[in-house]
């Protein structure tokens, strides 16, 4: 077990937030009670363990009634509501106070000093660029206006195209224009689409405004990192957060470019086997928030893998440093077991100058496809050390086509992932744990 990594730090307050959910949550208090509990059988972190984990299958089957606190009304105007995009079957709706979101964000942010002066400025002007269903304004439709996409806190998002790279050059000049019009302080993005936004900065000889960037929505990678850096130029400015649609912001990147969790809105697991991780060990994060909101989470099972690096980071900050593997349902298997993780495959691939874009897909148990896409750089063998070390970690049984292709298609929703597992997904759903 980790020692002195600070995640049981705050276990009082995971305790409080037990007693108040098996008060007020009505599907928490069954789900306690199925389980032969009470909030007094839970008395220190290993007791915690035997409280099973909770899923969004029981928030998606008991909201509102039993997943609100007592009291609570879905017409509160102090609620905040987000929705998941839905990439896995239904959306998943969440609903907390406005400022505990608000607090679980300035806490996690607190570990980028530049990232938290451009967040937390009045007023607020951060400019959000990602794939559609990002927010509850229509930002696919090319014939927007501005107007119609500045969300009540003052952001702008800015129009993007159902497929990124059919996506007209006419959107990205408007992109652009806009961009100079509205004069952000802080870019609010996911990293493929500002990837190919950057590209296109460059080939219109566009300097954009130097400020800082978080890269969150979907998984980041050196490639999409190296284009953004062509245009952005300032490595410091840019920033990884991992934001749940649950929760909020739940880790974010400091400026020695490790990412740190936050332990102070949520008490945090990392668990393989039911049980917690050891160090640099492969392991699920499952989530307790803290502060008594309208919506609960205990031990919430985030289908999100993680390792603990339990180490001192030269930043000083005292959240734990950790690093994200991926959702369970962009992992690649064999024999139901992970034979790579996203993060394992960008450490592969890196940002060979020779590439554009890529996607490993496993589409069966044994039948994976790496697309990608080239560009005058391209040497015919270029991609063959990816190809050796896919085979040394996915086995020499199984079939890994590849294919250099001009177009690889966004998901259904707009959504482009470099990494997608139809058995991961699967998995998943069934509810598979580490
Ligand atoms: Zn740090």
């Amino acid at each position: 077990m980790l020692e002195n990594n600070g995640f049981t730090d705050n276990f009082e307050d995971a305790l409080l937030e037990i007693e108040y959910a098996f008060e007020n949550i009505s599907f928490f208090r069954d789900h306690m009670i199925q389980a032969g509990l009470t909030p007094k059988d839970i008395k220190s972190p290993e007791d915690f363990l035997k409280i099973p984990p909770t899923t969004k299958r029981h928030y998606r089957k008991n909201f509102p009634l039993g997943t609100l606190a007592k009291g609570v009304t879905l017409k509160d105007p102090a609620l905040y509501r987000t929705q998941s995009s839905g990439t896995t079957g239904e959306r998943l709706i969440s609903v907390e106070y406005g400022y505990i979101f608000l607090e679980r964000a300035i806490n996690s942010i607190s570990v980028n000093p530049d990232l938290f002066s451009a967040f937390t400025s009045e007023p607020r002007k951060h400019c959000i660029y990602s794939a559609p269903n990002c927010s509850d304004v229509e930002c696919s439709n090319p014939n927007s206006t501005m107007k119609s996409r500045t969300l009540n806190d003052g952001s702008l998002v800015l129009s993007v195209y159902h497929d990124l790279l059919t996506t007209p050059d006419k959107i990205y000049t408007q992109n652009l224009e806009e961009i100079d019009i509205y004069e952000p302080e802080l870019f609010y993005t996911d990293p493929t689409h500002l990837a190919h936004l950057s590209k296109k900065m460059i080939e219109f000889k566009y300097t954009p405004p130097q400020v800082p960037i978080i890269l969150t929505f979907t998984q980041s990678n050196q490639l999409n990192k190296k284009h953004i850096l062509k245009a952005f130029k300032q490595n410091s400015k840019l920033a990884r957060v991992m934001s749940m649609t649950e929760f909020g912001f739940i880790a974010v990147e400091c400026p020695m470019k490790r990412m740190h969790a936050n332990t102070s809105s949520y008490y945090l697991e990392f668990i393989v086997n039911g049980k917690p991780a050891k160090k640099g060990e492969l392991a699920e994060l499952y989530i307790t928030s803290y502060y008594q909101g309208c919506m609960p989470h205990i031990r919430y099972k985030t289908g999100d893998l993680y390792r603990v690096l339990d180490e001192k980071c030269e930043c000083g900050h005292e959240f734990p440093v950790v690093e994200i593997e991926g959702r369970i349902s962009n992992m690649f298997f064999g024999d139901n077991s992970i034979k790579l993780t996203p993060n394992e495959l960008d450490q592969i691939v890196g940002a060979p100058d020779w590439l554009e874009l890529y996607k490993l897909h496993q589409s069966e148990n044994d039948f994976f496809t790496f697309s990608y896409i080239t560009n005058e750089n391209y040497k015919k063998g270029s991609e063959d050390y990816i190809k050796e070390e896919l085979i040394k970690c996915l086995g020499e049984n199984v079939t890994i086509k590849f294919e250099n292709v001009p177009y690889i298609p966004s998901a259904r929703g707009g959504k482009y992932q470099f990494c997608s597992s139809n058995v991961g997904e699967q998995l998943l759903n069934e509810g598979f744990s580490i």
